[in-house]
């Protein structure tokens, strides 16, 4: 992975990385992991990216489709200000990790989402309902997805205390809190794949 943080300021997170890079053999990881670049929330901000909001409430996110000097980038973004604020340990941010790479190499087939545009392209009546109920199980696939990855590499546990923390520290609750509880604890083995570069859906 392609650290674009101070490794000697960020010290845990900077373990956690290296211990990943020289352990994990997941071959879908190994595939993309030296294009895969790691940042902090705080140097990117500025570039004002699609997944702003997100990367501002939560520890961490993950994208494909990161733009920068004219390149398409995969990228994990750890929001260091929250994972401070929330005491997070080492084991916690591994459990982010895994989460966030989860998301990039264990992604899983989506629901197509009846948009005004399908509909009409497959000639059937739409419906906002529908089309909302078909993005939020697209969500929960790709949260349980993510997870399960955590959990197969023994960080369900971590995992769930980080959303715990989340809900203790922080306004933004997390979503979907129970199932994805449930699933880690009933160590559900969720397998997807690289995330495309066009992943629509979500
Ligand atoms: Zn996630």
């Amino acid at each position: 992975m392609v650290r674009r943080f101070s490794e000697v300021q960020f010290p845990v997170l900077s373990n956690a990385i290296n211990s990943v890079d020289k352990k994990l053999a997941c071959h879908k990881f190994r595939e993309i992991s030296e294009s895969l670049e790691v940042d902090i929330w705080d140097n990117i901000r500025n570039l004002k990216p699609f997944f702003a909001e997100v990367a501002e409430k939560g520890f961490g996110f993950s994208s494909c489709q990161f733009r920068e000097h004219w390149e398409v980038k995969k990228i994990i973004v750890f929001n260091i200000d929250n994972m401070v604020r929330a005491r997070l340990s080492e084991g916690e941010i591994m459990a982010i990790l895994y989460h966030e790479l989860g998301h990039l190499v264990n992604f899983p087939n989506l629901f197509v989402v009846p948009t005004m545009a399908v509909c009409m392209e497959y000639a059937i009546e739409y419906s906002k309902e529908k089309e909302e109920a078909a993005r939020i199980e697209n969500a929960i696939l790709m949260e349980t997805y993510a997870d399960s990855y955590a959990t197969q590499h023994g960080y369900g546990p971590a995992l769930i205390s980080t959303f715990d923390k989340q809900n203790q520290f922080f306004k933004q609750q997390m979503n979907y809190y129970q199932i994805r509880v449930q699933k880690i604890t009933e160590k559900e083995k969720l397998i997807g794949g690289i995330m495309p570069e066009d992943a629509v859906g979500w």
